[in-house]
């Protein structure tokens, strides 16, 4: 995950700014996919499953399987519903208000965001021989706007009533936060939204805040202009950016940030990078600076990259976006070359900034990622910026390789180049 700080605050204050989480990605496989793909153009029902040799209240593994197919047609027919906006047929597995109102606001959510593809399927199921009850994690795979846009997936725990007429859902709780890259709780599991539907972008956030709406899509819609100008491997087919009150960015996507980060992008599958933005430091004043920064991450980082010694590279990348025009006194400028002249190392920062460092101090490393890579665009070019990056980033090809390969030069003689240059930073 990557973040960006906060801008220095109106009338001189030093508010803070950011630890920029670069979390590493987890490696496990991506779940098990069994029902059918629904599309909006897919008008087939479910295929049924062969008549279950077992009946509903046994609790035996063959029964388990017989359970999990008769689950997953529920599922399939619940994708269809969604995709038809059938809101009647979405809910009808519901057992209780509880597991309705859930379903009820993951229909809402998602046809607000226009989902275009969607898909539900189960896990193994495992019965409570105290209750009767089965458990299973439902996998969801999802994608909006756009027709045939690319799925991602998360998975929820569920809990289940095997009763004569078919799978009936007792519970539906999203993890609150999961070591399984598929189970951090999006916003639209989480939280009542209100959405907003550009070309590039879609937003979205609480009723407290649906009022930032129009503003948080029109910078969002220029943001994503910059930023598909830096996407690695093609454009993602849509952003979206979540604006997060005080309870959302505590619980969106499991994700606990320091109390001085204005937001992040949260990679949730291999093709989006989702972005959630603090509305206490998302000021208005901030907002494209803080959209082309965090969009850039989400066109720059693709699923599963290499982070780890890189952060000068990310950061960078996502600063030259944010500030086409060089830093400025909100963008910690004083405070970077302070930190040149005074203490930096003199080598690219390849880390996250410690937790505990002060403000101005992470603001600076930011300053030096972004000198560095600025240099590379000026000497370069920025085709050759991103060819530079795809390697590196995604690649994980050596430094020294790609240095030679993509800018003719040793590695030591660029950087050693960027080191000057930043020296040289007033
Ligand atoms: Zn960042």
């Amino acid at each position: 995950m990557s973040a960006r700080w906060k801008a220095i605050g109106a009338l001189g204050l030093v508010v803070s700014i950011v630890v920029c989480a670069c979390s590493p990605l987890n490696q496990q496989a991506p779940p098990e996919r069994l029902a059918v793909v629904a599309r909006t153009s897919v008008a087939a029902s479910p295929t049924p499953s062969p008549t279950p040799t077992t009946k509903a209240g046994d609790l035996t593994l063959a029964r388990a399987v017989d359970f999990r197919a008769l689950v997953n047609e529920t599922l399939a027919a619940q994708a269809i519903a969604l995709l038809r906006q059938d809101e009647e047929a979405f809910l009808r597995p519901a057992n209780n208000a509880d597991a309705r109102n859930g379903l009820l606001r993951r229909y809402r959510n998602l046809t607000a965001m226009r989902v275009t593809g969607f898909q539900l399927s189960s896990g193994p199921l495992e019965a409570d021989s105290g209750t009767g009850q089965w458990k299973s994690k439902v996998y969801i795979s999802f994608c909006f706007v756009v027709a045939n846009c690319t799925m991602d997936g998360v998975s929820e725990p569920a809990v289940w009533a095997d009763t004569a007429t078919g799978p009936e859902l007792l519970a539906l709780q999203p993890a609150a936060v999961s070591d399984d890259w598929y189970g951090d709780p999006q916003p639209w599991e989480l939280s009542d939204l209100h959405v907003a539907v550009g070309t590039r972008v879609v937003v979205a956030t609480t009723a407290a805040l649906k009022n930032r709406l129009p503003e948080l899509l029109r910078e969002a819609e220029k943001a994503a202009q910059v930023a598909d100008e830096f996407a690695i491997r093609g454009k993602p087919d849509l952003y979206r950016v979540y604006l997060a009150d005080k309870n959302e960015w505590k619980t969106w996507f499991g994700v606990v940030m320091p109390r001085w980060a204005a937001g992040y992008a949260k990679e949730i599958g291999p093709s989006h990078t989702d972005v959630v933005l603090n509305n206490s430091s998302a000021r208005s004043q901030y907002l494209a600076d803080m959209l082309r920064h965090e969009l850039t991450h989400a066109s720059t980082l693709q699923g599963k990259h290499h982070w780890s010694g890189n952060w000068w590279l990310i950061e960078g990348i996502a600063e030259l976006a944010a500030h086409p025009v060089g830093l400025g006194p909100a963008d910690w400028k004083a405070e970077t070359i302070s930190y040149v002249r005074r203490s930096w190392d003199r080598k690219l920062p390849g880390e996250d900034p410690p937790d505990d460092i002060s403000d101005s101090a992470a603001g600076a490393r930011y300053g030096v990622a972004f000198l560095a890579v600025k240099r590379l665009n000026d000497r370069f070019g920025h085709a050759k910026v991103i060819d530079f990056f795809e390697r590196v980033i995604e690649q994980d090809l050596p430094l020294s390789v790609v240095s030679e390969s993509v800018f003719g030069s040793p590695w030591s003689e660029v950087e050693a180049d960027c080191i000057g240059f930043i020296r040289a930073y007033r």
